[in-house]
């Protein structure tokens, strides 16, 4: 089912996944209405402020009932040259959804985006990394009949997706049609990937780590792609009170991620994933 290809290419990839504080899976809506606050408008203009600072351009994987709410920042976002992708309209996980569901929640989504900015998405990316080639193989199908390019939902870690699966770039044949799958960074190590390229491992690991992770894929002519939510970069955002493990997860080191995001900015050039793809299409 996967081929495997390196990009030849010198850029990495920024991806922001647009959601709010409190699209952490789990969360009640009860808990999550028990707060006023909004953080995701703000939060979003001062990524767009620091990727215009630095030239850069990113993939947005913004989920449909986010765009309902806030159209204008979606129109903001596209405005600005980025790239607008699909993130599913709900939030729920893939693997709880029926095909039928996750068609008309993909569908639902694509066509309010178009709607807001001219495009339809090429691109999806699951919620919590959902996707699963085993449990969830006819997402793929609907994928390629829906006529998107590329999906960023599989991850080559534990837990979380499988750990032997690709670290680069692939393609996924269905019946439908083939698509780009684009993991994000890890880090290979003797314990296993580690997840480097966003979520806590962005936050907690040293960027010592990182940039030498950007730059070992740089000189192999591949991309890495970084991953990250705005909640992340918001050491002011409201907390929910979760478990010791998951609250590290989605709360640990909040402060030093924005300047570190500034500092990859400054050392690596950014392109969204968009742009990565048609470059590998027109140059195979
Ligand atoms: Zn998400």
């Amino acid at each position: 089912m996967l081929s495997q290809l390196s990009a030849h290419n010198q850029f990495h990839a920024i991806t922001v996944d647009l959601e709010d504080w409190y699209h952490v899976y789990g969360v009640s809506k009860q808990r999550r209405d028990s707060f006023a606050m909004e953080r995701i408008v703000p939060v979003t203009k001062l990524i767009l402020e620091l990727l215009h600072r630095h030239q850069s351009k990113a993939t947005f994987f913004v989920l449909g009932s986010v765009a309902e709410q806030y159209p204008e920042l979606i129109e903001e976002i596209a405005r600005a040259g980025h790239e607008i992708a699909s993130h599913g309209w709900s939030h729920r996980l893939v693997t709880e959804l029926t095909p039928g569901v996750f068609a008309d929640e993909l569908l639902k989504t694509a066509d309010l985006l178009e709607r807001r900015t001219g495009k339809r998405p090429a691109g999806f990316r699951a919620p919590q990394w959902s996707l699963c080639p085993r449990r969830t193989p006819w997402a793929f199908e609907i994928l390629a009949e829906q006529g998107y390019a590329y999906d960023s939902s599989l991850t080559p870690l534990a837990f979380v997706g499988d750990p032997s699966g690709p670290r680069i770039p692939h393609r996924i044949e269905t019946q439908q049609g083939g698509l780009w799958e684009i993991p994000p960074l890890v880090t290979p190590t003797v314990f296993g990937n580690l997840p480097t390229g966003g979520g806590w491992g962005f936050r907690f690991f040293p960027e010592w780590l990182i940039r030498r992770t950007l730059f070992s894929r740089q000189q192999l002519g591949q991309s890495g792609v970084i991953f990250i939510h705005p909640r992340e970069l918001d050491p002011d955002g409201p907390r929910i009170a979760l478990n010791f493990l998951r609250s590290f997860l989605v709360y640990g080191p909040r402060t030093s991620s924005g300047p570190r995001l500034e500092r990859l900015l400054e050392s690596f050039r950014f392109r969204s994933l968009g742009e990565l793809v048609s470059s590998w299409q027109s140059a195979s």
